[in-house]
């Protein structure tokens, strides 16, 4: 068998050869020959294999500020990896040329171990690693082995996610180290049913659990017009993170550019900005409007003395002011992890 296939850590075995896939929210019920709805996960003689362990279809070297991670290790770089395919199906995807193809080991860098990613990221003087790009949830069975080396070689982890994993799933990466999520939020229940094909509760769901278990999270809203753009929207969306994940939960709102199947016109500036003032109003300390190089709004400023904490220019950190958890201006709390590792 090739080393990206390997049987799934998640499943349930069911009579007549079927299995049930538990690795996210889907819980694809599958026949023998089957895949699933990610087409990463296949039912081979009765059980689940996955078809990406460690198959990667990008690697790249990134600072944490293009995760985007804002509150966790400013200006660290971590290396980064995605796999192939996805499990939702949004039409504006703006990696789609790797989240809309089935797992294909003869494109991108191919099979890495952990231990062989590890000694890439050792090569590169990476602080970190990160699993994005596509859903990285597929690539959970080889996260799991990859994250203790991680943390053994002193490294951080992270994982840039759509948050559709089951409780299950989310359990094994807390358990192997995962430090941080920044989770997409896209909008109403409606609207991530008709064009995602999930049910956004299970994301909100994880988020809370994310933060019980005590991993930072941060949240993303990419701010896509006719989609998740009306006020009343993003006010829900701030409102519900304030409430349920707290004010100080950092939340993103980016620009979306027309990508894959979705030909809306790019967010207007307006429009983000007032995302971000929706964001402030409902309470939340710290809003940021992302994909959108050299605005203002990337930075951090003090919510007590509005002192300027971190400056960001693009997807780099410029200066930040920050040695502990405190505002060296007035001495509020500010929930910046910048100690290394
Ligand atoms: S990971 Fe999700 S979408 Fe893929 S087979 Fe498993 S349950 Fe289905």
């Amino acid at each position: 068998m090739e080393p990206w296939v390997r049987e799934a850590l998640l499943q349930e075995t069911l009579p007549r050869g079927k299995a049930r896939c538990l690795t996210c929210e889907h819980r694809c019920l599958l026949a023998p020959g089957q895949v699933g709805f990610c087409r990463t996960r296949e039912n081979r003689d009765g059980r689940i294999h996955t078809l990406v362990y460690g198959l990667l279809s990008s690697i790249s070297l990134n600072p944490m500020e293009k995760k985007p991670f804002y509150h966790l290790y400013p200006g660290h770089m971590a290396l980064t990896c995605g796999t192939w395919s996805c499990n939702f199906s949004c039409p504006w995807c703006q990696n789609w040329e790797i989240s809309k193809r089935a797992p294909d080991p003869k494109s991108g860098p191919g099979y890495f171990s952990p231990r062989d990613f590890l000694d890439l990221a050792g090569e590169f003087q990476a602080q970190g690693v990160s699993l994005s790009f596509n859903e990285p949830t597929l690539l959970l069975e080889w996260a799991v082995e990859l994250f203790p080396l991680a943390h053994r070689a002193g490294l951080h982890t992270n994982y840039v996610t759509n948050g559709y994993m089951t409780e299950e799933a989310l359990e094994l990466l807390v358990a192997a180290g995962l430090d941080g999520v920044n989770i997409d939020i896209k909008g109403s229940a409606e609207a991530v049913r008709r064009f995602c094909q999930a049910d956004q509760e299970k994301v909100w769901r994880n988020a809370r659990l994310f933060k019980e278990k005590g991993v930072h999270v941060e949240v993303t809203t990419l701010v896509i017009p006719g989609v998740n753009d009306a006020e009343e929207e993003l006010l829900r969306i701030a409102e519900r993170i304030s409430a349920e994940l707290g004010p100080l939960t950092p939340w993103h709102v980016t620009r979306y550019f027309p990508a894959y199947e979705f030909r809306a016109p790019p967010t207007p500036m307006a429009v983000l900005e007032r995302a971000q003032e929706v964001g402030f109003k409902a309470g939340l300390h710290y809003v940021y409007v992302g994909n959108v190089a050299g605005h203002p709004g990337q930075n951090t400023y003090c919510p007590g003395c509005k002192a300027l904490l971190v400056e960001r220019k693009g997807l780099a950190l410029v200066r930040c002011w920050l040695a502990g958890p405190r505002c060296p201006r007035c001495g509020e709390f500010i929930p910046i992890r910048v100690a290394a590792k």
